[in-house]
């Protein structure tokens, strides 16, 4: 949140991004994050956040839809790299999500996926906003809500760890014009332990 803000307020420092941090590969890794974000080239994770190698450990899909890949990865991230918090971020303008808003009847090839995956956020929208613009803001935030829910609930590792504490499982968006990350209330206010 700290390095967010000082990429809002353009006084990023760019920490761990010499080329002598980039070429070490003898240091290992031990990321504080997980995120899980969207493919979207417009959401440089490591920039967005003012942070370096070794920093955050990122896994992204269109819409930030997650599968048994996806699922093992964050595992792997809390297990093995004993990552304590895990944000999924969505942003502003997600294509994915306009695309599952616009619900088309054969979407190409995989693309169905993402399009499922999004729909019950689109659905929820629709019947909870009017405007274009307002229902694809509350279908990004809802499709975020939902994905941090699947994850609170995922068995075996990551509902026992979120329900013990271990972990952090928070949902953000991300806004393209003024590059602020907002931390979701629904995703945070049943955290105590979180500083708002
Ligand atoms: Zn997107």
């Amino acid at each position: 949140m700290y390095g967010n803000r000082r990429f809002v307020d353009n006084r990023s420092i760019k920490p761990r991004q010499s080329d002598a941090d980039l070429k070490n590969g003898s240091l290992g890794q031990k990321p504080f994050a997980t995120i899980i974000g969207c493919a979207d080239s417009r959401v440089p994770n490591e920039i967005i956040f003012d942070q370096g190698v070794g920093d955050l450990f990122i896994t992204r899909t269109a819409g930030q839809v997650m599968a048994e890949a996806s699922y093992g990865t964050i595992e792997y991230a809390t297990v093995v790299l004993n990552t304590r918090l895990i944000v999924v971020l969505g942003h502003q303008s997600c294509g994915a999500v306009k695309a599952a808003m616009s619900l088309p009847e054969n979407p190409p090839g995989h693309v169905v996926t993402l399009i499922n995956a999004i729909k019950p956020a689109s659905l929820y929208a629709k019947a909870h906003a009017s405007g274009e613009k307002e229902q694809t803001d509350l279908a990004i935030r809802q499709n975020v809500i939902e994905q941090v829910n699947e994850l609170r609930d995922l068995e075996p590792v990551l509902s026992r760890r979120f329900a013990s504490g271990e972990v952090l499982i928070v949902g953000a968006v991300y806004n393209l014009e003024t590059g602020l990350v907002s931390f979701l209330e629904e995703t945070i206010e049943s955290l105590p332990a979180f500083n708002k």
